[in-house]
């Protein structure tokens, strides 16, 4: 896909006399496109962040920034908890850890993922932690 200044996504250009033309206005000068993937919008491939299929607009990172429905969205599809590289640089570690709380609670509650080896595996870790956090 490709989208111009004007506002024009198309995904092919008009060729005119050789040149590729945007279909909406006639310029030369347009961008790759990309879809965003918390809006589905298309935006200049300069206007997105991440990597591979976890590009999110400007829009949305500046908008919505620490809303965790947002992430958790974003995150859906990641088949595993690695987190899309652009949480890496948005977020701290606070902030990250209570994204991958998030998406993991999601995850679980669709079914997608049992807990429950984790619990077993890491009672202790978990006890000790729940004691530390009362204190
Ligand atoms: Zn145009
Ligand atoms: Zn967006």
């Amino acid at each position: 896909m490709f989208i111009c200044d004007c506002g024009e996504i198309f995904s092919s250009p008009e060729v005119h006399r050789g040149t590729d033309i945007c279909p909406g206005c006639g310029s030369k000068y347009f961008d790759e496109a990309v879809q965003c993937k918390v809006c589905g919008e298309y935006v200049s491939n300069d206007d997105a962040y991440g990597y591979g299929h976890d590009l999110v607009c400007r829009d949305c990172i500046g908008n919505r920034k620490h809303d965790l429905d947002f992430l958790a969205t974003a995150s859906s599809d990641a088949e595993d908890f690695e987190l899309p590289i652009i949480y890496r640089y948005i977020f701290d570690d606070d902030e990250i850890n209570a994204i991958l709380y998030h998406a993991a609670k999601a995850k679980q509650e669709r079914g997608d993922l049992d807990l429950s080896y984790f619990v077993s595996d890491y009672a202790n870790d978990i006890a000790e932690k729940l004691c530390e956090e009362e204190k």
